[in-house]
């Protein structure tokens, strides 16, 4: 048994992949085929590799209710965002199929339920709102109702978006364990970092053993960052100013749900699968638009026992008088002391050309970003 201080989501990580003689065979069978869109190819791989711990499969109508109305599984435990897998007219009515990404296939789905759910009513209950406009309502919107349930199992893993960096939860707690780390917050990222995002990790690291950099890479929406960009931005910034031993960067490929204070819990249950024990819960964190308060995902933690501890920081800003970055529960100096910038402003003076304060972003993350945006990587 792997010892680090978190226990997986429901106590024991699911872990659900063929041997390499079983794939072989079931793929000598005549299976029919279907290749699921990205984000459910991507959610397939983690719940098999245990990141969506204790789920086994794709939820059924019972889950989905109850994960709407409460937030919890159906055995009580809190879930905010059901894991669904469309079922399209076009697909074969067999009682297994293969998935396949890019025609290859890399799970089999044993479908035991097929039900319908209206898109309009997931998408208000999870991400509040029934606007097209919302990148995860548009794709909610476009699968139609039908849906099927049941286990997955992995034949392979899936390429990632970009290098080597994705570690599974088995073996992000491997490494937690070699270091020694009894305590590991998780940071959640889909940009390359800034200042502010510093600020929170060194914070956090002084209260912890280790720190986990762990970007979701996998889908995100128009206008964000490719992968390479915010792995290489935090490779560059963590060789140059952390200590080595103490933090790890790894990606996470799921397709972002932008869903404010659900998915902070969300992405909170998928970093205690990891092995982290904190996590960290900046100012709007997984928001989009303006369809969450920038505290909302700081509220929602309130009264909830997800067995990992929230470090709910507010947002940060560079600070004239301070002469350093700080927060308005650190710093009594008047707002016009204050330098606010945020990941959208240095991105428009990266594309305009123009400096970049090293007070906003450091110089050496600022060099791979221009070189990001002269020749953009996936
Ligand atoms: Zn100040």
């Amino acid at each position: 048994m792997l010892a680090t201080a978190s226990k997986p989501h429901g106590g024991a990580l699911v872990e659900r992949i063929l041997p390499a003689a079983r794939a072989r065979k079931l793929l000598e069978r005549d299976i029919p085929r279907v290749e699921p869109p990205l984000e459910v190819s991507l959610d397939a791989e983690k719940i098999c590799i245990g990141a969506y711990s204790p789920l086994t499969g794709f939820q059924g109508a019972g889950a989905v209710a109850s994960i709407l109305r409460r937030m919890e599984l159906p055995g009580g435990l809190p879930w905010s965002i059901p894991i669904v897998f469309p079922w399209r007219e076009d697909y074969p009515e067999a009682g297994e199929v293969l998935l396949t990404h890019g025609g290859a296939p890399f799970a089999i789905f044993h479908v035991k339920e097929r039900f319908r759910l209206d898109p309009g009513r997931v998408a208000q209950a999870v991400y509040g709102t029934r606007d097209p406009q919302h990148p995860n309502v548009a794709d909610l919107l476009s699968y139609g109702n039908r849906y099927a349930a049941g286990p997955v199992e992995l034949l392979r893993r899936l390429p990632a978006a970009y290098g080597d960096t994705e570690l599974s939860p088995r073996e992000t707690r491997r490494e937690f364990q070699k270091r020694g780390w009894e305590t590991v917050v998780g940071y959640q990222t889909r940009n390359p970092p800034h200042r502010a995002h510093e600020y929170l990790q060194r914070c956090a690291l002084e209260l912890v053993d280790g720190l986990l950099v762990h970007p979701v890479v996998g889908k995100l929406k128009e206008g964000d960052w490719p992968a390479r960009a915010i792995v290489r931005g935090y490779q560059r910034m963590m060789d140059a100013l952390y200590p080595r031993e103490r933090v790890l960067l790894s990606t996470l490929s799921i397709a972002m749900r932008y869903a404010g204070p659900k998915a902070a819990v969300h992405l909170a249950i998928v970093r205690k699968n990891y092995g982290c024990t904190h996590f960290i819960v900046g100012r709007d964190i997984a928001g989009v638009g303006r369809y969450y308060g920038p505290y909302d995902a700081h509220r929602i933690f309130e009264g909830l026992d997800l067995g990992i501890i929230p470090l709910r920081f507010r947002e940060a800003f560079h600070c004239r008088g301070c002469g350093t970055t700080a927060t308005d529960r650190t710093c009594g100096h008047p707002p016009e002391q204050r330098v606010e910038f945020s990941g959208t402003q240095i991105r428009a003076w990266l594309r305009s050309g123009q400096p970049v304060p090293p007070e906003a972003m450091r110089p050496e993350v600022v060099e791979v970003l221009r070189e990001e945006m002269a020749s953009p990587g996936p």
